[in-house]
C-alpha cells in the first residue's frame, strides 16, 4: 500500500485531469474494466464466465490481462463480441526496475507477434521451473507436496504462487490461501523463490514492438512512485490510477501524477475470480472517457496497426 499520508499527497487534480464529457445528450455512464485474470493464469473464471459477469456489471469494455500469457484472449474476444462489449487484448508482465518488482500492463497487443510469443513462452517456462523449485523447498521443510499436484490444479502454462497455495490447501497442509502465503510463499518464507523478471524498460519496448500500449499496474501496491518518471521517459503510455486496492485518495494522487507525466489513465478491478475471496469485477470502474482516450491513442497507430480488437 501507499505509505504517503493523506495530508502529504498532492491536492486533487484540476478539472483538466477529469475525463472529457461526451458531446450531445447525456448518456448512461459507461465504464471499462481493463485489468482482469482468468484460469489461463491465476484467476478462477473462464473467459466466457468473465465476459458474462462483465455484461451483468454493465461494462462497456473489458481487457484480459492474464499474467505472462494471452492464451485466453481469443475466447474472451469472441465472448465479448457476443455480449456487445468492446475487448482489448492484453497481458500483465512481471517486471523490475532497480530491484523493485512492478507489473506492466500491455494493451492492444498483437497476439501473433513472434517476439512477444517467444517472450511469453520464456516467462511461462520460468514460472513452470519455479513451481518445481518451490515444491523442492517445501519438501525440504517436510511438506510433502508434489509438483504434479500443483500443475494439475494450475492446468495452465503460466502457473504461479496462488496455484501452489491452492495445492497446499487442497492437500490439507494449510487451511487457507492466506495461511499458505503467510507461512510458505511470501518473500522471506521457506518456499519463496524469486522469479526472473524482465526489466520494466524492456517490457515497455516489448509491448510497443507488439503494437501495444504500456501502462504501469497498481502503482499504489508497489511503493515505487519514484520510478514513474524514468518509465515515462522510457515510453510508458499509461498509469493504472483506478484499481481495487487503491483508495479514492490514491486514485486522485495517481491521476495527478499521470497528468504531470502526460500518461494515459487506465484502471480495473484486477479480478482473479474466487482466488482471493469474492470476485472483484464490477467494484472498480474506469470511466469510459479514459478508455476512449486509450483507444484513440492506439488508433492513432503508435506502432503496429494490425491489431486484434473486436468491434
Ligand atoms: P507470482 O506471480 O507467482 O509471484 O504470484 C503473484 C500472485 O499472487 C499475484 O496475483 C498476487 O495477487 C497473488 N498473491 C499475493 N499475495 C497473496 C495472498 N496473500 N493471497 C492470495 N494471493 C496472493
Ligand atoms: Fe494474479
Ligand atoms: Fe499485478
Ligand atoms: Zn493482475
Amino acid at each position: 500500500m501507499n505509505d504517503t499520508p493523506a495530508a502529504q499527497r498532492p491536492p486533487a487534480p484540476a478539472a483538466a485531469h477529469r475525463p472529457p464529457s461526451a458531446a450531445g445528450a447525456p448518456a448512461a455512464p459507461a465504464f471499462a474494466d481493463l485489468h482482469l485474470h482468468t484460469l489461463f493464469s491465476d484467476g478462477t473464471f473462464s473467459p466466457e464466465e468473465l465476459a458474462g459477469r462483465g455484461a451483468r456489471c454493465g461494462l462497456a469494455a473489458m481487457s484480459l490481462t492474464d499474467h505472462d500469457t494471452m492464451e485466453g484472449c481469443p475466447r474472451m474476444a469472441l465472448a465479448c463480441r457476443d455480449l456487445d462489449i468492446e475487448f482489448v487484448p492484453g497481458a500483465e508482465l512481471t517486471a523490475e526496475l532497480d530491484g523493485a518488482e512492478l507489473h506492466i500492463l500491455g494493451y492492444y497487443l498483437d497476439i501473433e507477434n513472434p517476439k512477444l510469443q517467444t517472450s511469453l513462452k520464456q516467462f511461462q517456462a520460468v514460472r513452470q521451473n519455479r513451481i518445481h523449485e518451490m515444491v523442492a523447498r517445501l519438501n525440504r521443510v517436510r511438506v510433502p507436496l508434489r509438483a504434479e499436484t500443483v500443475f494439475a490444479i494450475a492446468n495452465c502454462h503460466s502457473p504461479g504462487r496462488p496455484h501452489v497455495g491452492r495445492a497446499l490447501v487442497q492437500e490439507g497442509f494449510c487451511s487457507s490461501l492466506d495461511e499458505a502465503f503467510d507461512r510458505f510463499l511470501k518473500k522471506n518464507r521457506p518456499a519463496y523463490v524469486p522469479k526472473f523478471k524482465i526489466s520494466a524498460l524492456d517490457a515497455i519496448a516489448l509491448v510497443h514492438h507488439a503494437g501495444g500500449l504500456a501502462s504501469m499496474a497498481h502503482p499504489g501496491l508497489n511503493r515505487s512512485d519514484d520510478v514513474i518518471p524514468a518509465l515515462a521517459a522510457a515510453g510508458l503510455d499509461g498509469l493504472e490510477c483506478f484499481h481495487s486496492k487503491h483508495t479514492a485518495a490514491m486514485t486522485e494522487y495517481y491521476l495527478d501524477i499521470a497528468a504531470r507525466h502526460h500518461l494515459l489513465v487506465t484502471g480495473g478491478s484486477d479480478c482473479h475470480g474466487y482466488s482471493k475471496g469474492k470476485p472483484l469485477i464490477g467494484g472498480t470502474k474506469l470511466p469510459a472517457a479514459y478508455y476512449e482516450r486509450l483507444k484513440e491513442r492506439h488508433r492513432a497507430g503508435i506502432v503496429n496497426s494490425e491489431l486484434k480488437i473486436v468491434k
